[in-house]
């Protein structure tokens, strides 16, 4: 079920080395995307995300304090990042969110900002984020039904999401992408109305397989559909899919329902894994630069930023964990994410 993963036999190409202007990691592979997640905390449970009881947060002052998290922004801009996204844990209930969009929109070269949600609290801060340079978002919705929702997000409410879903869309953070991860026996019906709602919306909606976090016991294992059971059920429905030419760097294979204004698109991570175009690293909340979402591999940039570190070394430290980038997620060779759940990396 799990595909494989073409390994390149050499290392680096051969005009790229640790010292080339950019975030290049050992093979070759450009790096010039940050998702940060702002915290570790959320205000919904999702089934495939965080367990029931039992989660475990950090201490606050063992996260980024604003000032780092700009500080180590400001670094990955003047190594040629140009594409930031704000995750979690649910980023919205980041204190200063505003104000923070606003400091990393102003370093040259940070073309785009944006953000992954369950947008509970989007519709009272939506106009505020996108003046404050916040270009777009993408939103994590699962289902149309509102009894499953709450079953699926444990206790989360589909009307105020909706409400802020609605509010992007009227203040412009568009194009708007919706995230459905696709659980056997949870939602996997669900798929028709969920891209059916791009026959009339400009909007993405986007089907990912799920993945297997820590701390979400068994679900992957009973739960994953693959994209192309996902495809079959909408082409089931609404006939053959057009193919569309996704972004180069997009996880997302993308297809449009025959006369519809919006698209869909596929994330397979199990059954297509995407590794060889990855452009993208991670800041956890606790300040670590996360080099795969599925391997334990981190390089602690906190710690040296509190220990006095000037901004040279911080630098090479960011370099140093590129360059180490694994070359892909080894969930075919039987390897597991163990000891960081989703909404603690930043999905
Ligand atoms: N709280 C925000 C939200 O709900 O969008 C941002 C954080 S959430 C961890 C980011 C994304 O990770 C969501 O789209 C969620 O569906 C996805 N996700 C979480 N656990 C997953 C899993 N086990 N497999 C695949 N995707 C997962």
């Amino acid at each position: 079920m799990v595909a494989t993963l073409e390994r390149p036999v050499t290392i680096a190409t051969p005009n790229i080395s640790f010292h080339a202007q950019g975030a290049f990691d050992a093979y070759g592979r450009q790096m010039s995307y940050l998702r940060i997640s702002l915290t570790d905390r959320c205000n919904f449970r999702c089934v495939y995300c965080m367990p029931a009881i039992g989660m475990q947060f950090q201490p606050r002052d063992e996260l980024l304090t604003d000032e780092e998290l700009l500080r180590v922004v400001g670094i990955c801009a003047k190594l040629g990042f140009t594409k930031l996204r704000l995750t979690g844990g649910e980023p919205t209930i980041r204190p200063h969110l505003v104000e923070l969009v606003r400091q990393m929109k102003s370093f040259p070269g940070i073309d785009e900002i944006s953000m992954t949600t369950n947008a509970l609290l989007l519709s009272r801060m939506a106009a505020d984020l996108k003046e404050a340079g916040l270009d777009r978002i993408n939103v994590s919705l699962d289902t149309l039904d509102s009894d499953k929702f709450k079953a699926m997000t444990r206790g989360g409410r589909l009307d105020l999401v909706w409400a802020g879903l609605e509010a992007a869309d009227a203040v412009g953070l568009t194009p708007i992408k919706l995230n459905a991860v696709v659980v056997k026996d949870q939602n996997e019906h669900e798929v028709v109305d969920l891209a059916a709602l791009t026959i009339t919306r400009p909007w993405q909606v986007r089907f990912l397989e799920i993945m297997p976090m820590e701390g979400v016991g068994t679900i992957y294992d009973e739960g994953l559909v693959t994209s192309a059971e996902t495809q079959a059920r909408l082409e089931a429905q609404f006939g053959p899919l057009i193919p569309i030419d996704a972004p180069p760097g997009d996880p997302a294979r993308v297809w449009r329902l025959p006369g519809a204004a919006g698209t869909v698109g596929f994330i397979s991570p199990i059954s297509a894994p995407f590794c060889a175009h990855c452009n993208r690293v991670r800041l956890t909340a606790d300040g670590k630069l996360r080099l795969c979402l599925l391997r334990n591999d981190e390089i602690d940039l906190r710690d040296l930023m509190r220990g006095g570190a000037g901004d040279e070394a911080l630098e090479r430290q960011v370099r140093v964990g590129i360059w180490r980038k694994p070359w892909g997620h080894g969930l075919a060779e039987g390897d597991r994410n163990i000891g960081r759940g989703m909404s603690q990396i930043g999905g």
